[in-house]
């Protein structure tokens, strides 16, 4: 799992910035996040050998995120220290979930293609790509595919800033959320060009569909849960699809990958924080009701 790990700082406000009054803060919590992380933290929970793929700055903040992720299970031992600051992440949350980003400090972009060795890829079944440096990103599908390796990416909000042409076109199977499927599809797949690859559409509350290059589709519907805080409901989703669409080598019970990846969004919707504690217990309850 490929990406940014930062720091991140959760104001919990009445009401998020822009409204008519101030906001009054009501809480403050401190997590490791960033979207890499989320998703590996996700992976793992639900049973999966998880290597993750970034850098950090050596710094407290850097420490403890590294802490954090060794001890969810994930694999740290590819992470770069970099002689930067850990990026800090300033998020808002209102009472009913919804998340702003106030802004970002530091951070670092250390990790390189470079920095990946070969017995990682070998020894592994998929690459998952979040928002990172682009050229990075499309290097690394590219070594990805050399061993072998499906790739998926979610390339999250910064679709908007930058461009993810190369590791799209590189990608297998693409996560977007509503506001980064427009960006998405017209920019980079383009209706002429057909689907090439598997492209999974998130609807917050209402769940998610999926439609496949031969023309396979499937819909769910998201699973009623009191939001609390939508930061990292992406990064679960992806979690819990991947940990379905890897199951087994038969062909995907596309179904299922969006059944246990709503319940894995919903999870995340429900908790305070950006990794909630996933687990197949949770899971299992929620697709029974
Ligand atoms: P992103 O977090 O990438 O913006 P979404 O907001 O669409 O993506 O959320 C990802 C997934 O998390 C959704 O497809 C859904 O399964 C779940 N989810 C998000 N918000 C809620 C909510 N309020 N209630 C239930 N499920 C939610």
């Amino acid at each position: 799992c490929a990406g940014h790990v930062n720091w991140d700082v959760t104001l919990s406000v009445d009401r998020l910035p822009g409204a008519d009054a101030e906001a009054t803060i009501t809480d403050q919590s401190q997590s490791c996040g960033g979207s890499a992380s989320n998703a590996a933290t996700g992976l793992a929970a639900l049973g999966n050998d998880t290597t993750i793929l970034g850098s950090v700055g050596d710094d407290e903040n850097g420490h403890l995120a590294t802490r954090a992720l060794d001890s969810a299970g994930v694999d740290c031992d590819p992470l770069v220290v970099a002689d930067t600051e850990t990026a800090v992440k300033y998020l808002v949350v209102d009472p009913a979930g919804e998340v702003a980003v106030l802004g970002n400090e530091g951070g670092n972009e250390a990790f390189g293609a470079d920095d990946l060795d070969d017995a990682i890829l070998a020894a592994a079944d998929h690459l998952h790509l979040t928002s990172q440096d682009p050229d990075t990103a499309a290097e690394l599908a590219d070594r990805a595919h050399d061993h072998g390796l499906r790739v998926s990416f979610d390339p999250g909000r910064r679709i908007d800033a930058r461009d993810f042409t190369a590791p799209l076109a590189r990608s297998d199977l693409v996560f977007v959320n509503e506001r980064e499927a427009s960006t998405a599809i017209e920019d980079h797949f383009g209706p002429a060009d057909g689907l090439d690859k598997t492209v999974v559409l998130k609807h917050g509350a209402a769940g998610a569909e999926v439609l496949t290059p031969c023309g396979h589709y499937a819909s769910h519907d998201g699973f009623p849960v009191e939001a609390v805080d939508t930061t990292g409901a992406g990064d679960a989703f992806a979690a819990g699809f991947l940990t379905a669409w890897l199951d087994g080598d038969a062909e995907p019970d596309f179904d299922r990958c969006l059944a246990v990846a709503n319940a894995c969004g919903a999870l995340a919707a429900g908790v305070r924080g950006p990794s909630p504690p996933l687990s197949w217990d949770r899971i299992e309850d929620l697709l029974d009701t």
